[in-house]
């Protein structure tokens, strides 16, 4: 590890921290923390932090509600943005019951499961994510809104960019956290933007998703903007994904990587597909767990509509982008940043091994843009779509206990209950276009 106790309990003294955050997230992604000053600080490292567990949504049942959070000290991190005397550190953490097991309704307990198995194979799950978001204005009571008076396309500097500066702020700031940032830039969209960081290893970069979304919410605030991680905030214009660019490496080595393969991917790299490919339907729910995660995945705005996958253009689910040898890597594309990424990167870990276990050849690949094709040469060619409502999601996550299995039952049951009821909430709505659509003329 990098922190041992002692060093923690030196740099807090030197550093002169004042608080230091316990963090873990939910099932739905929410991240949540309980504060400790210095002085519990040598209790909270023995593991002896408890806390009550059944206020928090989807986690523990009122009579199991003890919980107890174990950090992780490899995660400790002094937060730029709080004050510079007295300052205010965290600490990711494990949730384990009161006899001592991790708890079974603990995300990041489910994805270190799922590296397990990966690691019993002899492979380290490496991923790299692509996290695209709005900055939009907030009101006069500094409530969030969707305006922005900002009109730059992809790649726009100032002063078109009216968001550069945020960025630029979003960015140094993560960089003193220790992210190394690769490239940042205005998206498609009037208002998006996207900061991409370096791959590291699955559970490092789950972690880093939402340190990442905690650092540009912070930031963007500062300079009087409110950051969404909302899929898809505005009709008619570009949704917000997080492509997960996935490898994995054992002995060091890319396995995805063969030179003497046609497209330069190895046997692993094409059963990792077959996998992800065969599981994605039932996987959906996790990758894109919102109502309103399905108005993003429509045709016209680069986002995944049909499960296929290319080596040459953008517009199935699974892209391979050109870099080879340590670059070697398969782009999901469906994936958006208000997923649980813990839960997200255990879903397609375990598809891909259960793709390597059992030898799941992928389709052909689909090089022509799909989009383009009609009903008829979709189905001729076999091209399957993702399931189109969240509640499609809902029964496709049931219809494949493969899924179930990964997440294990309490996360399982917990999620598809309040899903479902999300979905019914919705359904019941009447909406703008209705209203639009019907009063009139009906
Ligand atoms: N914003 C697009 C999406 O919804 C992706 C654009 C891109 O290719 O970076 O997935
Ligand atoms: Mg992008
Ligand atoms: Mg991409």
């Amino acid at each position: 590890g990098k922190y041992t106790k002692s060093d923690i309990i030196r740099i807090v003294e030197e550093e002169d921290i004042e608080f230091v955050r316990l963090q873990f997230t939910d099932i739905f992604g929410m991240l949540k923390n309980v504060a400790i000053t210095a002085s519990q600080l040598e209790k909270v490292l023995d593991n002896k932090c408890m806390f009550d567990g059944s206020s928090i949504e989807g986690f523990a049942r009122i009579e199991e509600s003890d919980m107890y959070l174990y950090p992780d000290k490899d995660t400790f991190e002094i937060f730029p943005w709080r004050p510079q005397q007295g300052k205010v550190a965290r600490l990711i953490c494990d949730v384990y019951t009161p006899d001592g097991k991790p708890f079974e309704g603990d995300p990041r307990y489910v994805l270190k499961r799922a590296i397990k198995e990966a690691s019993d194979m002899g492979y380290t799950f490496n991923v790299g994510p692509e996290c695209e978001f709005f900055l939009y204005h907030t009101d006069d009571n500094g409530l969030p809104t969707t305006i922005s008076h900002e009109k730059a396309g992809y790649f726009d500097l100032g002063p078109v960019d009216l968001g550069e500066n945020a960025r630029r702020d979003i960015v140094m700031t993560l960089e003193e956290i220790g992210f190394e940032i690769e490239a940042s830039h205005h998206e498609v969209a009037p208002a998006q933007h996207e900061i991409d960081f370096k791959y590291d290893e699955a559970l490092s970069t789950a972690d880093n998703i939402m340190t990442f979304k905690l650092a540009v919410k912070t930031i963007a605030k500062r300079h009087g903007l409110h950051a969404t991680f909302m899929p898809k905030p505005k009709y008619g214009i570009s949704g917000s994904g997080m492509h997960t660019n996935m490898s994995l490496s054992k002995d060091g080595r890319n396995v995805f990587d063969d030179p003497t393969d046609q497209l330069g991917l190895s046997k692993e790299a094409y059963y990792f597909m077959g996998g992800l490919m065969k599981h994605i339907k039932g996987m959906t729910a996790i990758t894109n767990p919102l109502v309103n995660s399905y108005k993003r995945l429509v045709p016209g705005f680069e986002a995944p509509v049909y499960i296929a996958w290319s080596a040459k253009n953008r517009s199935p689910l699974i892209r391979i982008p050109a870099s080879r040898g340590e670059g070697t890597r398969i782009e999901l594309r469906c994936p958006d940043p208000s997923t649980n990424p813990y839960l997200t990167l255990a879903v397609c870990l375990a598809a891909g091994l259960d793709g390597i276990k059992n030898q799941i050849m992928p389709p052909a690949s689909v090089d022509k843009n799909i989009f383009a094709m009609t009903k008829e040469e979709r189905i001729a060619e076999q091209i399957d779509s993702l399931p189109s409502t969240l509640m499609e999601a809902i029964e496709e996550m049931e219809a494949d206990s493969f899924i179930s299995q990964v997440i294990g039952e309490h996360i399982s049951e917990c999620y598809i209950s309040a899903k479902k009821l999300e979905w019914e909430a919705y359904r019941a709505q009447v909406t703008e276009w209705e209203i639009e659509e019907y009063l009139y003329k009906i």
